[in-house]
């Protein structure tokens, strides 16, 4: 039996949690829920798996929620999220907080020797080299959730990375993958939401149409798998059945497949290494007949192009990628910049920022908080122009 801390439980990848918790009751035990505002949702789903204690990140819903529910204790704030995740009666942390305000929980997981079940990538784009030695001295483990990275953990096996020549990440290449990039600068938030083959949240979503996604990931494979960027390629392949490939120093290539549904990846990250027999939908295998992969275009993947920036500069450079994407993105769905103001104002912010080299949790979050100002400045000056 697996007890579980759902951060994040009211999302996309907190309802595939959910569903995976009501499919193996004798597995899975929720023992705590957080969210940010959404109370209702919370309490439902706290009903449901009888769980005594939720959080909720606003204050103002953690008050209505105890107006409300009796039958068990409300934590609320940004400090709950990691007050829930370092408790005695949990085994695993499901982080699936959107947002680089998810760092603190995995963080506190790590550092008390658990394992993450980690959907917020942010977390290792903004302190991946931490995270890895926390794991490394506490015996906690961090296992991705993100479908690609668990693609690559799946077809490494727990070989040595040493046996790998390269790592593959596929992209779907979003809504605008055929779109003459000059045509979408003025896409309108709702046309942006429509990913072709994912259903995600707003950001990652968002993070999917400009590929910034894409670049974020080969941060967090740069970290998880320990390779340097010049080993870590991306392929557009825009049916999302590949998740990744690994090319063996041999010349020997493994893939992992799968229907596009996270609760597979996020299966696995329960499991692992043993793997639980599921009734999630299977890979019809005349669909392969239709696989195609093709190579980034840079002109429609200047997130991409960042993100290996970025990573090059190092030290603090991710974090501020992260944040400034993150409040550029908040705009963009207020409808307050245009879908072709985000990655040149994210490239301003990261373009102006002088990277920490000494890496601590305190100049991690110092250049967070610099970033998201820089970005808000900038906007400004874009929405004034
Ligand atoms: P979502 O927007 O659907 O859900 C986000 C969840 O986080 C909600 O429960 C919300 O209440 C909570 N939340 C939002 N802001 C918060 C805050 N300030 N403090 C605490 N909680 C907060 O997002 P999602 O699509 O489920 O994504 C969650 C994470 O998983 C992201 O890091 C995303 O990049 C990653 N991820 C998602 C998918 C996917 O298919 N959805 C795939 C790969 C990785
Ligand atoms: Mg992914």
């Amino acid at each position: 039996m697996r007890r579980v801390a759902l951060l994040g439980a009211t999302g996309s990848i907190g309802s595939a949690a959910q569903d995976l918790a009501r499919a193996y009751p004798d597995r899975i035990r929720l023992v705590s829920l957080a969210a940010r505002s959404n109370y209702e949702g919370l309490i439902r789903a706290a009903e449901e798996f009888r769980v005594p204690r939720i959080a909720l990140v606003d204050k103002e819903a953690a008050r209505r929620a105890r107006e409300v529910w009796k039958r068990g204790e409300v934590l609320e704030g940004e400090e709950a999220l990691a007050a829930l995740a370092e408790e005695d009666g949990v085994d695993v942390v499901v982080n699936a907080v959107v947002g680089g305000v998810g760092l603190h929980a995995t963080v506190a997981a790590l550092s008390r020797g658990k394992r993450v079940a980690l959907a917020n990538k942010e977390s290792i784009v903004l302190a991946g080299e931490l995270l890895l030695s926390l794991a490394k001295g506490s015996g906690g483990a961090l296992i991705p959730v993100d479908s690609e990275h668990s693609g690559v953990t799946q077809c490494l096996a727990g070989r040595p990375i040493s046996d790998v020549r390269r790592v593959t990440l596929t992209a779907s290449g979003g809504p605008f993958l055929r779109r003459d990039p000059a045509s979408i600068q003025d896409a309108t938030p709702q046309e942006v939401l429509k990913h072709p083959t994912w259903s995600m949240g707003e950001r990652i979503t968002v993070d999917c149409a400009t590929l910034i996604n894409k670049g974020f990931e080969i941060i967090e494979a740069r970290w998880l798998f320990g390779l340097s960027p010049d080993r870590l390629d991306v392929v557009i392949h825009p049916q999302s059945i590949v998740h990744a490939f690994v090319e063996f120093v041999d010349g020997s290539v493994l893939a992992q497949l799968s229907v596009p549904d996270m609760r597979l990846p996020l299966l696995y990250a329960l499991s692992a290494p043993e793997r639980w027999g599921s009734e999630l939908p299977r890979l019809p295998l005349s669909e392969l007949s239709t696989l195609s992969f093709e190579r980034p275009d840079p002109l429609r993947s200047p997130g991409l192009t960042l993100a290996r920036r970025a990573l090059q500069a190092g030290g603090t450079s991710p974090a501020v990628l992260n944040a400034a994407d993150e409040e550029a993105v908040r705009l963009f769905l207020g409808k307050k910049i245009r879908f072709g103001d985000l990655m040149p104002l994210v490239e301003e912010v990261l373009g102006a920022h002088r990277p920490q080299g000494t890496l601590t949790l305190d100049t991690i979050l110092e250049a967070d908080r610099w970033a998201r100002a820089r970005l808000h400045e900038a906007a400004a000056n874009v929405a004034r122009g």
